[in-house]
């Protein structure tokens, strides 16, 4: 039998502008390539055997060894960028189901959609995917302090991962503009919380600065190792669909940092010979923070090369969806490459799309937060301009558990909610409200009440 090495780290760092390519050790912290400021790329020497690798991973599954209990580490020879003395901090990630919706297929004009659901993960996003192995290489690195700059789920993350490894958190967050269950997270989790009076660019723009020479360990997306963590999450989905890649698959795009990651896992699958062909990705922007679908529709128009652009900026985002509330997406060029590699599209959708959505994915019994109804929203515009086929295999991925947001669950259900845009408030018409009831503790009452659910049928 092939042998199927996980204890030798193998490969290096190394710049994603090929002209430049310039490469770095695995040892190394930095973010971003000395010569020429672009970002960096885990690179391998992958040399298994595909089926025995399948094999390998899937007898895990019987292992109690943390690292084969966690959906990240269990596919480690996929990222083998460890030492095998090397500490794991695991919190189980990953793991996470593919659930089936007849509801929200049809919804979506699809014969059928299975969601990866990420928001099953230890503190409710797909961050954990990343952050168990960006922790992890921290702590063997010795790095004593990580920080972040974050929308709301990587601070959650960050700030559980390294407590339980044993690391002091400092995040940064955006003041007022995330949401109320990632926050709580934070400070639960005990790490040093700072609140920035600026929006998510205004944050990053001073924090990535300095953080770096301050002697701390940046957590962003723009670290190579929690990319290499989050490509398992599409190395699990391939799995779970017995190595049958689907026709595509449909994530919400804000820094762009696993669009990025699944494109490299699923180029890293092929290559390897786990998959025989590429499944397409389809990037979805909410209408107002969409730097990448404004990018890639001038580029369109213009006959050009999309990387020939300088970086895309929506100056001042707007989304309720704050998850994905980025105007500068710091892994844009990462995501045109996976574009290119897996013929995929990116969309953009409206705040009423994205909450439509949500409130569809909650009455199919999964739920989610806004940013991830991106995604079935997304679907369901693709299928409409004929891009998506009806009868085609659809994963929508759902990246973040929906009582991360519940104020903006409630302020649907109610029919108050609405979005700030540059030129007012306008409210959102809830198309599937579901509003409680409020009666007298009085028997007749309920018995009216409960009439009515009856005629609901
Ligand atoms: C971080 C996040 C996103 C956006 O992911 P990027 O890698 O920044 O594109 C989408 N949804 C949720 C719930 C997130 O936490």
């Amino acid at each position: 039998m092939p042998r199927v090495s996980s204890d030798r780290p193998s490969g290096h760092l190394r710049c994603i502008e090929t002209s430049c390519a310039a490469t770095y050790s695995l040892d190394d912290t930095r973010s971003e390539c000395a010569n020429c400021g672009n970002l960096l790329d885990v690179i391998y020497e992958h040399a298994a055997d595909p089926e025995a690798l399948k094999r390998l991973w899937r007898e895990r599954k019987m292992s109690l060894d943390p690292r084969d209990l966690s959906g990240v580490w269990r596919f480690r020879e996929i990222i083998p960028f460890l030492r095998e003395q090397d500490q794991v901090v695991t919190l189980r990630e990953g793991n996470t189901p593919i659930i089936e919706s007849k509801h929200a297929a049809a919804y979506a004009g699809l014969d059928s959609i299975g969601f990866k659901h990420q928001g099953f993960n230890p503190t409710g996003s797909f961050k954990d995917n990343g952050m168990t192995a960006g922790v992890t290489k921290a702590l063997n690195l010795g790095r004593k302090i990580v920080a972040c700059v974050s929308t709301g789920n990587t601070s959650a993350s960050l700030a559980a991962y390294a407590s339980y490894g044993g690391l002091h958190a400092v995040i940064f967050i955006p003041a007022g503009q995330i949401a109320a269950g990632k926050l709580a997270q934070s400070l639960e989790y005990g790490a040093i919380t700072i609140q920035v009076e600026a929006n998510f660019d205004g944050t990053w723009k001073v924090v990535s600065q300095f953080v770096e020479q301050a002697g701390v360990y940046l957590m962003n997306s723009v670290n190579p190792y929690r990319i290499e963590g989050q490509k398992t999450i599409v190395v699990e989905t391939m799995e779970r669909l017995n190595w049958e890649p689907p026709d595509w698959i449909v994530l919400p795009g804000g820094n762009l940092g696993n669009s990025s990651a699944f494109g490299k896992g699923l180029r890293e699958m092929l290559a390897m010979g786990l998959i025989k062909r590429m499944p397409r990705l389809a990037i979805i922007q909410a209408e107002g923070s969409a730097p990448l679908y404004h990018l890639l529709n001038k580029a369109r128009a213009e006959g050009r090369a999309p990387l020939s652009y300088p970086a895309p900026i929506v100056a001042d985002p707007r989304t309720l969806a704050t998850a994905i509330k980025i105007g500068a997406p710091v892994s844009w060029r990462k995501a045109l490459r996976e574009l290119e590699a897996t013929n995929g599209v990116c969309e953009s959708v409206s705040e009423q799309e994205i909450a439509d959505a949500k409130a569809v994915i909650g009455q199919a019994g999964i739920g989610c937060e806004p940013a991830s109804a991106a995604s079935l929203a997304g679907a369901r515009k693709l299928v409409a301009a004929g891009i998506i086929k009806p009868s085609e295999r659809v994963i929508g991925v759902l990246t973040g558990n929906m009582l991360k947001d519940p104020m903006y669950s409630l302020a649907y259900h109610e029919g108050t909610l609405s979005t700030h845009d540059a030129d007012g408030d306008r409210r959102i018409v809830p198309r599937f409200p579901n509003r409680p009831v409020v009666v007298p503790p009085d028997p007749a009452a309920i018995m009216k009440a409960l009439e009515s659910v009856r005629q609901r049928g």
